[in-house]
């Protein structure tokens, strides 16, 4: 990350790193929150959630557990909204209203707004999750009017592409998209500072193209299996 934000010429703190941990014990969660690692991305929402609790009580009693941020970044079907807005403070895969109302609803009072992050389908395959580019400032416009839902910024997940320059080409179109949207400074959307792009094997062009959080798991904890379905 600190070479690719050299080479893209940008200071190296604006860009934050999400360790994506899914798959990974929360044994591997603490050895990288011993290493300073405070901000974990999580896929399966059961998982993350049990993986929490174990890593809550494993804790050094020197870091308090609001130290930690946990982010979403699966796909979540209505009938996990709750668990998500109990346990997670970030979503990244937001696309639709109906799920934005529902996580608004179920956000405890006690707990700070969920930040949210709208998924955008960028390279508009037909099967992917995510909004369509155009219809991305509405969808953001009606998460800000939730009360409980506090708007930060889109993501994406492209496909795999072969090479940089192919990898550069569809991470800048994310950028577009949120460059045109910030520079509106609409007061409702105060806070949208953040463009969740990259992950191990495209973060250097997700930063060259202005990236502000990468996503990286592989990088991180190594490879994954996955447990059989
Ligand atoms: C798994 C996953 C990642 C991390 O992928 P790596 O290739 O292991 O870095 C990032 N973002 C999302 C949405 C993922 O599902």
């Amino acid at each position: 990350m600190a070479q690719a934000c050299e080479a893209a010429g940008r200071p190296p703190a604006d860009v934050h790193l999400l360790a994506v941990s899914k798959t990974f014990g929360a044994d591997a969660v603490l050895e990288a929150v011993a290493a300073g690692q405070r901000a974990f991305g999580e896929n399966y929402i059961q998982e993350g959630v049990d993986k929490m609790v174990a890593v809550r009580a494993a804790l050094p009693a020197t870091l308090a557990y609001g130290a930690l941020q946990w982010h979403c970044i699966g796909p979540i079907q209505s009938n996990k909204t709750r668990q998500v807005a109990e346990h997670f403070d970030w979503v990244h895969t937001v696309d639709r209203i109906k799920i934005a109302e529902r996580l608004s609803a179920q956000r405890p009072d006690h707990l700070p707004p969920l930040q949210i992050c709208i998924q955008v389908n960028v390279d508009g395959g037909a099967t992917k999750s995510g909004v369509a580019p155009d219809q991305a400032l509405e969808l953001l416009r009606a998460v800000a009017k939730l009360p409980r839902l506090q708007v930060r910024g889109i993501m994406s997940i492209p496909d795999h592409a072969p090479n940089f320059a192919a990898q550069l080409a569809i991470h800048e179109s994310a950028r577009s998209l949120f460059d045109h949207i910030f520079a509106l400074h609409e007061p409702r959307l105060e806070g949208f500072d953040t463009l969740s792009l990259g992950m191990t094997a495209d973060l250097e062009a997700a930063i060259q193209a202005g990236s502000t959080m990468v996503r990286v798991g592989t990088g991180v904890f190594g490879g994954r299996t996955y447990p059989a379905a």
